[in-house]
Formats: C-alpha cells, sequence, structure tokens
C-alpha cells in the first residue's frame, strides 16, 4: 500500500515509517518538522535500507496536501499533532488549530482525493479518570484536563461523525497509552526539547548526568507503593501495530477503536528500579507532590486488539528501558 504518514518524521512515525517498509509498504511522509529534524529520514534510510518520499508541508495547507493525496494514496496515518500539555495549557488555540483544524483540513483533502482509510493517533487520555480498570474500547471517554487531552477527545468526535455521515470511511482509532522506548539501533528516539514532561525521558537524562534527579510525583496515591502506574508499551510495538491495524482493516468500512498496550501497568518506582537493574545506571529520586491532573493508574485492556488484529506487544520493560538508554546515549 502507499500509506500517507502525516507527522512521519515525529517519535512514534519514523517507528512506523520503519516498521511500514520492513511489511513492503510504500511510506509517503508528510511533515512540517516543527518538532522533527529533516535528519530522521536519513536515519530511516539507514536502519530500513529505503529513504522514504518526504514532503515539508503542513496539513493545514490544503493546497499542497491535495497534491500529495492525488498521487495514488491507498491509506493514511495521522499522527501530525502538537502534544506536549503544559504548552497546550499555556497556548490552546494553537492546539485546537493544529490538530484539530489539521484534523479537518486533512479529513477534507482525502476525501476529495477519494481515501476513505485512516488510522489515527489517539490516546488513553480520552478515558479521563478511571472508574474501572482495565481500560476497554467501549467504556465512554471522559473529560480531559487539559486542551492537549480535549484535541484528542474533539478529533475522536469528529472522526466519529464523519463515519456516521459517510459510511464508506475505514477510520481506526488506535489509543496509545504510554509509548517509551527507542529502535535498538540506537538511530530513532524520541528526543525532547528542554525538560522532558514525560517520564522515561526524564529518568534517561538524570542517568546520563544531564538531570540531578527524577522527581517522582505523588507517592501517596492508592497503588501497590503510593507511586503512579501506568501501561508502558515500546514505541516499535506501537508502530508494529499501525501496520497491523492498516493491513486488517483499510477497505473494511467502519469505525474501529483499539487500546495499544501490553495490559500491564507498571509503578514509577518500578520503572526506575528496572531502569537501575537492565541498565546499571543509577536513577536519584526524590518523591515530592502530585502532579496536577494526573490519574493515579491506568492500564488497557489489549484483548481486542490481539483478537481482531492479531497484534500484541512483545517488548517487555527492561527492553524498552535499555532501549531507551541506548538512544540517550546515542543522542548525548
Ligand atoms: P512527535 O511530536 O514526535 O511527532 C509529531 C510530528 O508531527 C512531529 O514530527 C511534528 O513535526 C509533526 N507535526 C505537528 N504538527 C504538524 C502539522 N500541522 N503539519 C505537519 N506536521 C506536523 O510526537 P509523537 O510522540 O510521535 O506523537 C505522534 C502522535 O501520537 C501525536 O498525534 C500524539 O498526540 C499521539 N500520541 C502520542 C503519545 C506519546 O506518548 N508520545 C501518546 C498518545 C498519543
Ligand atoms: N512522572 C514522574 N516524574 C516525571 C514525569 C512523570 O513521576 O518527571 C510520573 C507521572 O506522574 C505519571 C507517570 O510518571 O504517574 C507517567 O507520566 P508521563 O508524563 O510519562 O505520562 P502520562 O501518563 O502522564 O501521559
Amino acid at each position: 500500500m502507499r500509506v500517507l504518514v502525516t507527522g512521519g518524521a515525529g517519535y512514534i512515525g519514523s517507528h512506523t515509517v520503519v516498521s511500514l517498509i520492513e511489511a513492503g509498504h510504500e511510506p509517503v511522509v508528510v511533515d512540517n518538522l516543527s518538532n522533527a529534524l529533516r535528519s530522521v529520514l536519513a536515519r530511516i534510510a539507514e536502519v530500513a535500507g529505503v529513504t522514504p518520499e518526504f514532503h515539508q508541508v503542513d496539513v493545514r495547507d490544503r493546497e499542497a496536501m491535495a497534491g500529495i493525496a492525488s498521487s495514488g494514496i491507498d491509506a493514511c496515518i495521522h499522527f501530525a499533532a502538537l502534544k506536549a500539555v503544559d504548552e497546550s495549557i499555556r497556548k490552546p488555540l494553537e492546539y485546537y488549530d493544529n490538530n484539530v483544524r489539521g484534523t479537518i483540513d486533512l479529513l477534507a483533502v482525502l476525501s476529495a482525493a477519494g481515501v476513505r482509510n485512516l488510522v489515527f493517533s489517539s490516546s488513553a487520555t480520552v478515558y479521563g479518570d478511571p472508574t474501572e480498570l482495565p481500560l476497554r474500547e467501549e467504556m465512554p471517554t471522559g473529560r480531559a484536563t487539559n486542551p492537549y487531552g480535549w484535541t484528542k477527545i474533539m478529533m475522536e468526535q469528529v472522526l466519529t461523525d464523519l463515519q456516521a455521515a459517510e459510511p464508506e470511511w475505514s477510520i481506526t482509532m488506535l489509543r496509545y497509552f504510554n509509548p517509551v522506548g527507542a529502535h535498538p539501533s540506537g538511530l530513532l528516539g524520541e528526543d525532547p526539547r528542554g525538560i522532558p514532561n514525560n517520564l522515561m525521558p526524564y529518568v534517561t537524562r538524570v542517568a546520563a548526568g544531564i538531570l540531578p534527579r527524577l522527581r517522582v510525583f505523588g507517592g501517596d496515591y492508592p497503588t501497590r507503593d503510593g507511586t503512579g502506574v501506568r501501561d508502558f508499551v515500546h514505541v516499535q510495538d506501537v508502530a508494529e501495530g499501525h501496520v497491523a491495524a492498516l493491513e486488517r482493516l483499510s477497505g473494511e468500512p467502519g469505525l474501529h477503536v483499539y487500546n495499544l498496550g501490553t495490559g500491564r501497568g507498571h509503578t514509577v518506582l518500578e520503572v526506575v528500579k528496572t531502569f537501575e537493574e537492565a541498565t546499571g545506571k543509577p536513577v536519584p529520586y526524590e518523591i515530592v507532590g502530585r502532579r496536577p491532573g494526573d490519574v493515579a493508574e491506568s492500564w488497557a485492556d489489549v484483548s481486542k486488539a490481539e483478537r481482531e488484529l492479531g497484534w500484541r506487544a512483545t517488548r517487555d520493560l527492561a527492553t524498552m528501558c535499555v532501549d531507551a538508554w541506548r538512544w540517550q546515549e546515542n543522542v548525548r
């Protein structure tokens, strides 16, 4: 399949482009490089043996996107979005414009070009504060605690309404839990600017001596050790989940929703301990107050993806830590 990949130079996008090439597909990468480097394309080529077609274009540029969409595209995977929770609180209009308008613009262009197969990057954040665990796809989506989360809820609504109005669409919403890790080659990974917000990039920077210690947000949650529980999933497993969804569901009209996680929760302190054991690097930490907006626990029921997509995560937490650390050592 010739697959348009928006945001394909980003963290999850670049790993998915590699998985697409490895599965024999032809990715066409569109990225405005607002949060990625052009050099990622050469790194993809080094890993996968093929330099993907690349267009430095914003998904809101309908004219440029129309030209690309009419070049024999069979399906689209839509990653392009802004994703920093803190920044979204400070710049809500930018987030709604980029994420929600960007998605509407993309859908209009795809529709006009006759492309009716879409895989969309959603997030476990749409479930809000869970009342029951593990989280299942049919559970109601909740209230977001920040504009980023609202953009995901809104985009899911836009996609749901479009699929209801135009039932020939195959729309797959993949709700990622906590993607971490990096490509085992050490060539692809996540390199957030400034001080990271997310746990794993923060841990690798502490281990590298760039940051003095991890601040563990909250030691008084009702969990086994008092720290938050998340379903960490290797980014390569997430990438492979997109290929599975694309291959199973392209040309299958409907609205398809899947969790992508491991089905297992780990506490923040378990991540620290596993990282230390797997890499031999100490990660000093202190327990501080809770971070506003955080939920105590979140993990996925992954049985639907296993049953219907034939996909399941195969890499464990130690592998996620080792791969994240290898990447950190390479970018240093
Ligand atoms: P990322 O920032 O690394 O990748 C997003 C890419 O999209 C970047 O390369 C950026 O330059 C590009 N982009 C942004 N706006 C664009 C626009 N208007 N036009 C063209 N390109 C644009 O982020 P990621 O972690 O790879 O996330 C990919 C997707 O997965 C996002 O939609 C994100 O919200 C979603 N998601 C990520 C996580 C996570 O933990 N990383 C969790 C759940 C959902
Ligand atoms: N966390 C932490 N210190 C940090 C970053 C995150 O203790 O510097 C915790 C956070 O409170 C949550 C877990 O690690 O319990 C995962 O946070 P992350 O931001 O990576 O993902 P989220 O699930 O919030 O999207």
